[in-house]
């Protein structure tokens, strides 16, 4: 079994090595897969200062855009070079199955960031259309000026577990596209998807202090999330995470850029394609075993076709192939740690207690001694205003829930306290945009569009489930504030 290694934390350009490491585990084996350096107050003040001086000392953000372009074109290329190596890290360390881990944690992100690199040096100055303004002293004059994009400033990434390589590349690659600096948290439970960066800014060409990397957990984030040196944090977990950080980073005023979790409405309406919705469903409340922001993990379906795409739900789903993700084989890998299993396992009871009816799963499956591995679980005739429709789960659990008519399910998909994504199956498909309209969410897909695969895609929530985007333009702008610089024209 290949171990991973570093000889310290990614800072100011430099591998600094650490007093503390931490066994990072293969959550399919429980094997260790390797000891990731871990990180305290010095080297996370170390690497705070290390952006700031970056930032405000080095010429970083006022290189031409197209040089960052250029050296960051060579940083993605050599990830695409390295694609093998990191995949397989995908594997070992958040469990994701190969077709996953090749795809949508791989190619998607690297997708995602060509595009923000590829639209950074879109004009920064923008003219302001001259007006004549009127002095308190009675004259009059020709006013104008520009708009000038700049970069924010110090940015601090903070990463959660289930899309590592995605999420990291998804907040370092247009904070420097904009001309920030960064300092990357990732979660502790994957901490090599993060720190193997380290190398390929060294080897791309990307200057000292501008990407810094470091290893911790709830304390080093604290400090990321207060130090006044710190212009920006970006943030992907929990939303009771975000709420913390949100409260961190107050007392400095610092902006905040929150990607957090959500529990999306999938409407099935009775005309649907009910074998293709089946799939969708299916998918989304398996794929990564559970563990996606994005997923629709709340089936709304017409009482006219409820049992019958139940059952073919049941049917999809007791295919899986459940083990060691390694094996191409398999299409359900594990939870990440046995807490999120022992999660997992607490909600089915609510379910069942709640009065849901367990269609299949529910338990842990016979054939794993080791990893931490659940059966996917589908309940039917659950009520929207339960616990287990309403709480985000991260586990491998599917919810029906009945409607008779397009209100109420739309009142149903809106009785949330997330709003991050969603979908609807429907033959008729102007009936559904305008269901689409009256949803509160921040993507929603017909039939199965693209989301938040596309690129040209802003992705973010509101609600619980945060605010920001990114992705696109508009994920680019969040690492930027607007300065106007006015003048006369005459
Ligand atoms: P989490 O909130 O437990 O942790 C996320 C990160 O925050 C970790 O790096 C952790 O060490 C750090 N952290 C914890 N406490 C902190 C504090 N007080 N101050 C600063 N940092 C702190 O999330 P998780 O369990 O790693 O990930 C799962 C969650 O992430 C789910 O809720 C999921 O929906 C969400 N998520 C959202 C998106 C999105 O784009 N909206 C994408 C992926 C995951």
């Amino acid at each position: 079994m290949a171990q991973w290694s570093k000889n310290g934390l990614y800072i100011d350009g430099q591998w600094t090595p650490t007093a503390a490491s931490d066994p990072i585990i293969n959550p399919a084996t429980e094997e260790v897969i390797g000891h990731a350096p871990t990180g305290g107050n010095a080297e996370t003040d170390m690497a705070i200062a290390a952006a700031r001086r970056t930032f405000d000392e080095s010429d970083w953000r006022f290189l031409p855009s197209t040089t960052r372009q250029r050296i960051l074109t060579r940083f993605l290329d050599i990830l695409e070079e390295r694609r093998t190596e990191i995949v397989e890290l995908i594997v070992a360390e958040a469990g994701a199955t190969q077709a996953l881990a090749n795809t949508l944690q791989f190619a998607t992100p690297i997708a995602h960031a060509r595009h923000t690199v590829e639209i950074c040096t879109r004009p920064a100055i923008t003219a302001l259309t001259p007006e004549i303004n009127q002095t308190m002293f009675g004259d009059r004059w020709l006013a104008s000026g520009v708009a000038v994009r700049e970069p924010v400033g110090v940015v601090s990434a903070i990463t959660a577990y289930n899309f590592p390589f995605f999420l990291n590349l998804a907040k370092v690659v247009p904070a420097l596209a904009a001309g920030c600096t960064v300092v990357l948290k990732p979660s502790p439970y994957t901490p090599f998807q993060a720190l193997i960066l380290g190398d390929v800014a060294n080897e791309s060409g990307l200057p000292a202090g501008v990407l810094n990397i470091i290893n911790g957990g709830v304390d080093t984030g604290e400090l990321m999330t207060t130090d006044p040196r710190v212009d920006l944090v970006s943030f992907t977990g929990s939303d009771l995470v975000g709420a913390k950080i949100q409260a961190q980073a107050a007392p400095t005023l610092k902006r905040c850029l929150l990607e957090l979790g959500g529990k999306s409405a999938f409407v099935v309406r009775h005309d649907a394609d009910l074998q293709r919705a089946a799939v969708t469903a299916a998918m989304h409340f398996t794929i990564h075993a559970g563990q996606g922001c994005a997923l629709m993990t709340r089936t709304l379906v017409h009482n006219s076709v409820r049992a019958d795409f139940t059952q073919m739900v049941k049917s999809i789903v007791e295919q899986a192939v459940i083990g060691n993700p390694a094996d191409p084989k398999v299409t359900l890998g594990p939870l990440i740690r046995e807490a999120q299993r022992q999660r997992t396992e607490n909600y089915v009871a609510i379910a069942l207690d709640e009065g849901a009816n367990l269609v299949t799963g529910g338990r842990r499956p016979d054939d794993q001694d080791k990893g931490f591995f659940y059966k996917p679980t589908l309940f039917d005739n659950v009520s929207n205003s339960s616990r287990i429709a309403q709480e985000e789960v991260f586990g491998p659990i599917g919810v029906v829930i009945g409607f008779d008519d397009d209100d109420e399910a739309v009142a149903m998909a809106n009785q949330s306290e997330f709003g991050l994504s969603g979908g609807i199956f429907s033959a008729d498909v102007a009936t559904a945009y305008e269901m689409a309209m009256r949803i509160r969410t921040g993507e929603l897909n017909i039939n199965g569009g693209p989301g938040k695969m596309s690129s040209h895609f802003p992705f973010g929530g509101i609600k619980r489930s945060g605010y920001g985007r990114e992705y696109g333009e508009e994920g680019l702008n969040e690492f930027t504030y607007i300065k106007t610089i006015g003048y006369h024209a005459g």
